[in-house]
């Protein structure tokens, strides 16, 4: 017997306007509803899906659009709809996600929305889609244009407000930073190349008070890497994120790298430039400063 063609299709079961009974309940307590009136597979497997993308980061927030479950961080990531057959979840960027695990299989042409169409016994695969919600998110976070195939905007949209953004690989550690910086520069010392595992690091200095992590971002981890230094990395993916020091006061380094849009100024040096790696040829015009000068 042929299986049943995929019926993305399907009549929804429902308006696709929130009844104004439900307008102002809380999401979670929507949510909870919509999964209680399906006693069939597909209020288990919605469950299991919202389970799934809420532990994939910590940012992710519930929301309740158009009488359907709504997943945000930074702008909606994805919805979860229930159809006769079928329960959708929808990414609403989808087109400008890496999907390494081809899991979607619906709303291909879309402009920008792809889907995920589950039928009877489908099998999940957790990782791939919380790996899935986790590029949305970073698509989300990045500044306009930033990480999506049509690369940076010019201009990145950051310096319109002043602040920009970061974060770690895994996007769990987040952090703003307001404008001016008061420096950047390529630091060759051992403690930066090791640190980083790169033959130098070009950090931005700002001062503290205009550096803060996102409220939904996860703390990083501080390593007391030398008398009075401490660096800061990503405890789930390890990314080396900022460096503080006695030695400046008052300053919080972030590396450059971090951060997607352009800043307010450009690298102006190269510091501890005698530490620097012979397998690497630094021909650019930018002095080369010394530990001692
Ligand atoms: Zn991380
Ligand atoms: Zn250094």
């Amino acid at each position: 017997m042929a299986p049943a063609k995929p019926t993305s299709a399907a009549t929804p079961r429902r308006p696709k306007k929130t009844p104004a009974a439900d307008v102002g309940k809380p999401p979670a307590a929507l949510i909870d509803a919509r999964i209680a009136e399906l006693p069939d597979w597909r209020g288990a497997l919605l469950a299991r899906l919202r389970a799934l993308i809420r532990a994939a980061h910590p940012g992710i927030v519930e929301d309740w659009k158009w009488n359907t479950p709504v997943w945000a961080c930074h702008g909606i990531v994805c919805t979860g709809e229930t159809y006769n057959k079928t329960v959708k979840l929808t990414f609403a960027q989808g087109a400008w996600l890496v999907d390494e695990a081809g899991l979607f299989n619906a709303s291909l042409a879309g402009n920008a929305r792809r889907a995920i169409d589950f039928q009877a016994g489908a099998v999940v695969d957790d990782a791939a889609l919380q790996a899935l919600v986790r590029a949305a998110v970073a698509f989300n976070a990045a500044p306009a244009g930033g990480s999506g195939p049509a690369g940076p905007a010019p201009g990145g949209g950051a310096m319109a407000d002043g602040v920009v953004h970061g974060a770690c690989l895994c996007t769990r550690v987040r952090f703003s930073a307001r404008l001016p910086s008061r420096w950047v520069a390529h630091c060759h010392c051992s403690y930066c190349r090791r640190a980083h595992g790169a033959a130098f690091v070009t950090w931005v200095g700002f001062a503290a008070e205009q550096f803060s992590l996102d409220p939904d971002s996860a703390g990083p981890r501080w390593y007391d890497s030398s008398p009075g230094a401490q660096r800061a990395f990503c405890p789930t993916c390890g990314t080396p994120m900022f460096f503080q020091s006695t030695r400046w006061p008052g300053e919080v380094h972030v590396a450059r790298a971090l951060i997607d849009a352009p800043l307010d100024r450009e690298p102006s040096a190269h510091v501890f430039f005698e530490r620097h790696v012979p397998w690497l040829t630094v021909d650019d015009p930018l002095p080369k400063r010394t530990s001692q000068g």
